[in-house]
């Protein structure tokens, strides 16, 4: 679905990505893990068409994503930011309707289509509530609401769970998982693999691949169904040891002192 080739991003000539190749297939779930500073959300600018590198190319089904129109491109990528902030005074509503730019529709056509995913995140009655208002927990429930009114074949997520409480984490990851299986194509910076082991079924590990970034470079990209050898990698991704263990048989990923 997207091809990105040999990405460099500089900043005051310090190179935050270097050459990086990033492949996504549809229908899989790429998580993407790394030291802070590792250029996560820089790689995830690049790839949603906001950041020109300054070398290399991003291509979504062999077009250049810089070529799309921002309709075309709302149609193929859509980003959850790691803190999502509406500046402008306006209702959940409203932010809901206007992910849905692309589709040139009234308010009155949206509304359903923004019930239902509201109701999907178990905030139908944030509908009204101004945007700026809300907790981060609720942003983040709404935000990714709006993504789902969006309605992107590519979803970019940015720490979706950063700084929420664990049923928050819970109810996120819950959500996501269920895309997953319902045949969303999902790309996620997250920080802490075992919130998302903890909600997968080792059924969805054919579909789920780990990438470990580290000073702009890519140092790995494997299966989440070798956890063994995953561990292995994110211990020398991290410089810390971490080991696999199994709990109600699934994957978890612990550091040990
Ligand atoms: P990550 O998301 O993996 O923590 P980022 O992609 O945010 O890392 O950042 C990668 C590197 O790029 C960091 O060293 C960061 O300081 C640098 N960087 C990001 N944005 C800017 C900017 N606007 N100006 C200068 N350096 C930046
Ligand atoms: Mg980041």
């Amino acid at each position: 679905m997207i091809e990105a080739r040999q990405i460099t991003v500089e900043w005051d000539d310090r190179r935050v990505l270097d050459r990086v190749d990033f492949d996504v297939h549809a229908g899989t779930f790429t998580i993407v893990v790394g030291p802070n500073g590792a250029g996560k959300s820089t790689l995830l600018d690049v790839l949603r068409g906001y950041r020109v590198p300054h070398h290399g190319d991003v291509r979504f089904e062999g077009t250049p994503i810089a070529s799309l129109s921002p309709k075309e491109r709302a149609a193929r990528v859509g980003w959850l930011a790691q803190h999502p902030r509406v500046r402008d005074v306006m209702t959940v509503a409203e932010w809901l309707t206007t992910a849905r730019f692309r589709f040139a529709e009234t308010p009155r056509v949206a509304r359903p289509k923004v019930e239902q995913a509201l109701r999907w995140v178990d905030r139908l009655h944030l509908l009204d509530r101004l945007a700026h208002t809300l907790s981060g927990g609720e942003a983040q429930r709404v935000a990714l609401a709006a993504l789902m009114t969006q309605e992107a074949r590519l979803w970019l997520l940015d720490e979706p769970t950063h700084h929420l409480d664990p049923a928050a984490v819970l109810a996120i990851l819950e959500r996501l998982r269920d895309r997953l299986r319902e045949g969303q194509t999902m790309v996620a910076v997250v920080h802490d693999l075992d919130e998302i082991t903890a909600v997968l079924e080792p059924s969805d590990h054919e579909r789920v691949w780990v990438v470990g970034l580290k000073e702009g470079t890519v140092r790995f990209r494997r299966p989440m169904g070798a956890p063994d050898a995953l561990a292995d990698a994110l211990s020398d991704l991290y410089d810390v040891q971490m080991r696999a263990v199994t709990v109600e048989g699934r994957p978890r990923f612990v550091v040990m002192p």
